[in-house]
C-alpha cells in the first residue's frame, strides 16, 4: 500500500494531488491507455536520492510512444520534475510515478488527438516493508500475454488486468502471489515484478523476450556479474523452477524478496546466501554506500 505525497507535477506545474483528477469517461480510464513508470528513492548520508532514473524515463518514454502517447516534456524534463517533487515532498524513501495518459472523454477505440497529459508523483510507503519470504503458484493457464499481442515491455495500465486476476486465483488458492508462465510454457514473471532462480550455483532470469526489462532485474544481473556469479538470461523451465536451490522476486517495490514455496513444495533455501548477498549488495548501493554503483544515484 501506498500514500500519495500531498503535492504532484502535471503538465509542468505542481498541484495539489486532490485536484489531479482524470474524468470517468476519459480515454484513459475507459481503455487502460495510461502508461506509466515507477522509480524508487532512498536514503542516503547526502539526502534522498533516486534509483536509476534515467533508466525509468527512457522506459516511460518508449511505452508512450509504442502507446502512442505525445507528450511534451522530454526525458531531462521528465527528470527534472522527478526531483521537483521529491524535494517537494520531503520525504527520504518511496517512489516516483510517472503517468502518460489521454484525459479527453471520447468514446472511440482509437483517441482522435495523440496530445497526452503528463503528471509526476511520489508515493511513499503504508506498512513497513514484508521481511516474510512469499509463497507463490503457478498455473499453466495463468500466462503472460504473448509478445505478438503485446509488447512485455510496454508498461500499460490494461496490461495489468490478466495478471491481477491470476494473483487474485493464486491467492484464492492460498498463495502470496503468482508466476505467469510464457506462451511457450516456461516460466514468465509475476504480475509487477521479475523472478530469479539459483539453479546450480547460477543465477537465471528468464530473457526479456517475453517479460518487462526490469530495472532492478538489470541491477541484479550486474551485480551478479561483478560478484562473479555466473548470470544466465535464458528459458527458465518449470520444473527447473520448482526444484531451484533459492528463487527471489525482483522490482521497483520489493526490492528483493524471496520466495519460500512454490505450489507448495518448499524452496530448499529461503532466504538462501545469493539471494541475501544480492538484496544486501544492492541496499548499500541505493543507500549510496558503494562507490563503485554511485553513478546509478540521482540526488536530489
Ligand atoms: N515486471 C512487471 C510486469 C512489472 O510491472 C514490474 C514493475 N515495474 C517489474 C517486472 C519490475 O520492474 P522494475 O524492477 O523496473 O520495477
Amino acid at each position: 500500500m501506498a500514500l500519495t505525497a500531498p503535492m504532484m507535477w502535471v503538465d509542468g506545474a505542481m498541484v495539489s494531488s486532490s485536484d489531479a483528477t482524470l474524468p470517468l469517461l476519459a480515454h484513459a480510464t475507459q481503455r487502460g491507455s495510461l502508461v506509466f513508470d515507477l522509480g524508487s528513492f532512498n536514503a542516503t548520508a547526502r539526502g534522498p536520492a533516486l534509483f536509476r532514473p534515467q533508466d525509468h524515463v527512457a522506459r516511460f518514454l518508449r511505452s508512450c510512444r509504442v502507446v502512442g502517447l505525445q507528450i511534451e516534456p522530454d526525458a531531462d524534463a521528465l527528470l527534472t520534475a522527478a526531483v521537483k517533487v521529491v524535494a517537494t515532498s520531503g520525504e527520504q524513501h518511496g517512489w516516483v510515478r510517472w503517468c502518460a495518459f489521454f484525459a479527453a472523454a471520447q468514446p472511440d477505440l482509437l483517441p482522435r488527438s495523440s496530445r497526452a497529459q503528463v503528471a509526476v508523483a511520489v508515493q511513499t510507503p503504508e506498512d513497513p516493508p514484508r521481511q516474510k519470504p512469499l509463497r507463490v503458484g503457478t498455473f499453466d493457464d495463468a500466462r503472460k500475454a504473448a509478445p505478438e499481442a503485446l509488447d512485455p515491455g510496454v508498461k500499460a495500465a490494461a496490461a495489468y488486468l490478466g495478471p491481477m486476476l491470476a494473483r487474485r486465483r493464486a491467492q484464492a488458492a492460498g498463495y502470496d502471489d503468482v508466476v505467469l508462465i510464457d506462451c511457450e510454457g516456461n516460466i514468465a514473471e509475476p504480475p509487477v515484478a521479475n523472478v530469479f532462480a539459483v539453479v546450480d550455483g547460477a543465477l537465471w532470469t528468464p530473457p526479456s523476450r517475453y517479460v518487462l526489462p526490469g530495472i532492478t532485474r538489470q541491477s541484479v544481473l550486474e551485480l551478479g556479474r561483478y560478484e562473479g556469479l555466473e548470470v544466465r538470461e535464458e528459458p527458465l523451465s518449470q520444473q527447473s523452477f520448482a526444484s531451484a536451490d533459492e528463487v527471489f522476486f525482483s522490482g521497483t517495490q520489493l526490492p528483493i524478496a524471496a520466495v519460500e514455496s512454490v505450489n507448495g513444495k518448499a524452496v530448499k533455501q529461503a532466504p538462501g546466501p545469493i539471494t541475501e548477498r544480492i538484496r544486501h549488495r544492492l541496499s548499500q548501493v541505493q543507500a549510496g554506500e558503494d562507490p563503485a554503483f554511485r553513478h546509478w544515484l540521482l540526488p536530489v
